[in-house]
């Protein structure tokens, strides 16, 4: 049985991406229980020290790709393909997002190979492994074999955990590729990440979301002040990304980010079921709007029929003085 590679992407600086570690333990648990190895496969000019480092997340062995150019996706479908195909790689793991996205479904294509997207957890199963994906806009989940291989496994955003384990390190294997020649027909210009406010919305414990129900730009100073007095962070509907009112960061749902607070806030949310893909799963969900039918409240916690403007800041002074300032 040939081992999981997992495609690690990385920042300019060498930072790797925190759902390609996630990809990686997964991979590691999965090959554990196989009988086979976890690899990664890293794009670009990365020290030595940092592709080692992939180990302590239960990469063996890391094959790196100097020559290609990192961020774009047909070069890494290229490094990809060859490493599978020529080291005997039994499945490709990747962690999601966008890139995730774009390189599985063009390593799939390249090999033929069977795949399966927005997967929620991977199991082994007779020897093999098995994807799960929810489906029917996530009220059921469906069990995915492979037939052949290799078998693509795209998770979903967040959905495998990073976990460091005891002093590993990573063989690290440096690769000659030649790219298609369709692959170099695009070119980096410049990459970036846009950050509101330096919060990662996906690591907060608290998360104040506001949506159109704000009503304008200016008001999501009163979701950044109850976030504040409450130790959180903000996070938006994609309605107001899109309109520009908060940052692309921000955005949780089908196409931001997956989100799992302790407390989501929702104030002016009506509870989209592409909004809801990103945040069901929060612990508690409690929802401030002025319409009694918003579908939010048919899933949150405990609902508050009103107007945001006159709840938001008098929960903020509530908290504020609770605090004790
Ligand atoms: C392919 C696709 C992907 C999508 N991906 C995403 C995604 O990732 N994330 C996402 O969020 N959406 C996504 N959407 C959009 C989604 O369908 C909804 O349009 C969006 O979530 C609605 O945002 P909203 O709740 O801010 O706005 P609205 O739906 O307009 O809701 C505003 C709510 O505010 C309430 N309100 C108004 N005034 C007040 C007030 N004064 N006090 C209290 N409440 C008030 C209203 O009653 C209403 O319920 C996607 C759509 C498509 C088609």
């Amino acid at each position: 049985m040939g081992g999981i590679l997992v495609y690690a992407l990385h920042d300019d600086e060498g930072n790797f991406n925190r759902n390609s570690l996630g990809a990686i333990s997964e991979a590691a648990d999965l090959a554990g229980d196989l009988g086979s190895e976890a690899a990664a496969v890293v794009v670009g000019e990365v020290a030595d020290d940092a592709c080692a480092g992939l180990g302590a997340y239960g990469a063996g062995k890391v094959y790196r790709a100097r020559s290609a150019p990192e961020g774009l996706a047909q070069p890494i479908v290229d490094v990809m393909a060859k490493v599978t195909q020529e080291e005997g790689f039994s499945y490709a793991l990747f962690g999601g997002g966008l890139l995730g996205f774009e390189i599985g479904a063009g390593l799939t294509a390249r090999l033929s190979a069977g795949v399966t997207m927005e997967v929620t957890d991977v199991r082994v199963q007779d020897g093999k492994l098995v994807a799960v994906r929810p489906v029917l806009q996530d009220s059921a989940v469906v069990d995915v074999g492979y037939v052949g291989e290799p078998g693509v496994i795209i998770g979903r955003l967040n959905a495998f955990d990073a976990v460091e384990r005891d002093g590993g390190s990573a063989e690290v294997v440096d690769i000659e590729i030649e790219l298609s020649e369709w692959s170099t027909k695009a070119r980096m210009v410049k990459r970036g990440e846009q950050r509101g406010d330096e919060v990662n919305i996906e690591d907060a414990d608290i998360l104040v979301g506001g949506g159109r129900g704000l009503g304008e730009a200016e008001n999501f100073k009163l979701a950044e002040e109850l976030a504040e007095a409450l130790g959180g962070a903000v996070a938006a509907t994609r309605a107001v990304v899109d309109a520009g009112w908060y940052p692309y960061s921000a955005q949780i749902g089908q196409t931001g980010k997956t989100v799992a607070p302790k407390l989501y806030l929702a104030a002016g949310v009506s509870g989209a079921i592409q909004h809801k893909v990103g945040m069901q799963s929060s612990e508690n969900i409690l929802a401030i709007n002025k319409d009694p039918n918003a579908p939010i409240f048919e899933f949150c916690d405990l609902g508050i029929v009103g107007d945001l403007h006159k709840i938001l800041p008098k929960l903020t002074e509530a908290v504020r003085a609770k605090k004790g300032g």
